[in-house]
């Protein structure tokens, strides 16, 4: 077999039993297909055309659009375009918060994606980890308390909507509550959406976080919820922080407002192709889909004698960490004190079934001894958490 068939059919094996990891599967590829006949290239901003016609800034704008209303940015204030991912994106946001505020200080809880603590040392801001909860949260005293250790300088906060581990959601009002209580005058409130973003924004109830709660930016990956099979993502900003950063670049007629200048041409297209096919009612029953399984897969798991929880409105379920055998099996995601089952739109029962059988055959059904406070606490999530 050549090399390439090899690998062919390595990833078509690895792709089906794929529980650990935040992407889709079902993506349907055909429509868009030709399109990589094409060195297409959205060269600089998205709503400047630059002298590069090999592009699809069209679609870009509407994707970007549809997230903007899907957010309730405010009408004449946002701006945003297609990323490679959402560590992209924090990068992005992170860069607009300092541009605004050069003496600012960063906080994010220590359940955040290591993505910002990467960018933030090569952004060079100053930044201070808080505290999180055990589900994952940010610890909102122990946000308060280091904030008020230094009220005369700009606060920047990188809230989580979906934490990677246990796909916690950083309360924007708790955290504004916090800022009003100090009088601080001047934040900037960006939240990572990559994955609990669109899943948040289509479930009723859940915590708000978008513009309408006044947040700053939001970024979201495009092969996570929506499954777009190479990595994307997308950036909402408001439009006047933008603007502080935009530079013309005569070589290419388009303005620097990215940070890369050549982007990928084929995401947008994607992504737009997968929000058509979907459309608004298709995303929702996604949504439904991805919260009823991963109810079904908490109590299956409990019934068979699993120490699991869940937060409220997560499609993401903890359990204690599996061994290695188990972890490789289904590509379950584990770090030193949890796994996690993400019950992604493409994730069936039966798939639910078989792990579950694996997990109360041969896998860890307790979480480690010194976790016991942490599962008492967990054993009856859904009277602590649900507000
Ligand atoms: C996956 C993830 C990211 C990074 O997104 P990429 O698209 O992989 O760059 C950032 N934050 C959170 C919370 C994530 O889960």
């Amino acid at each position: 077999m050549s090399k390439l068939k090899k690998l062919l059919s390595k990833l078509h094996i690895s792709t089906q039993n794929f529980l650990g990891y935040p992407v889709s599967k079902d993506f349907d590829i055909d429509e868009v297909l030709p399109f990589f006949q094409y060195p297409i290239n959205n060269l600089g901003d998205p709503f400047v055309d630059s002298t590069y016609g090999v592009n699809s800034n069209e679609l870009e704008r509407e994707v970007v659009s549809y997230f903007a209303s899907l957010f309730n940015a405010p009408e004449d204030n946002w701006w945003g375009y297609v990323t490679n991912g959402g560590s992209e994106g924090n990068l992005y946001s992170l860069y607009l918060a300092r541009e605004k505020y050069p003496e600012g200080i960063v906080y994010y809880s220590d359940s955040t994606h290591y993505s910002v603590r990467k960018n933030l040392h090569v952004l060079n801001i100053p930044n201070i980890t808080i505290k999180s909860q055990p589900n994952g949260e940010m610890d909102y005293q122990d946000l308060h308390q280091t904030i008020s250790q230094h009220r005369n300088v700009p606060v920047i906060i990188v809230a989580n909507i979906g934490t990677t581990m246990t796909e916690a959601v950083d309360d924007v009002s708790k955290i504004k509550a916090v800022l009003k209580n100090l009088a601080v005058q001047r934040s900037y409130i960006h939240c990572d959406g990559a994955l609990g973003g669109i899943v948040n924004a289509h479930t009723p109830n859940a915590k708000k976080f978008d513009f309408s709660a006044n947040v700053d930016s939001i970024t979201l990956s495009g092969h996570k919820f929506i499954g777009s099979p190479i990595p994307s993502g997308v950036v909402i900003v408001k439009k006047a922080n933008r603007d502080r950063i935009a530079l013309s670049i005569s070589y290419t007629g388009s303005l620097d407002t990215t940070i890369t200048g050549s982007r990928n041409g084929h995401s947008p297209i994607i992504l737009w192709n997968a929000l058509q096919q979907f459309g608004e009612h298709g995303l929702k029953r996604r949504v439904q889909h991805c919260l009823n399984l991963a109810e079904y897969t908490l109590s299956v798991l409990k019934n068979n004698g699993v120490e699991a929880w869940k937060n409220p409105y997560a499609i993401t379920v903890v359990l204690p960490p599996q061994p290695k055998t188990i972890q490789q099996r289904w590509q379950l995601a584990t770090e030193e004190s949890m796994s996690h089952i993400i019950c992604m739109p493409n994730v069936t029962k039966e798939q639910i079934n078989d792990v579950v059988n694996h997990i109360v055959n041969h896998g860890n059904l307790t979480f480690p001894e010194k976790d016991t406070n942490f599962t008492d606490e967990f054993s009856n999530t859904s009277n602590i958490f649900h507000v």
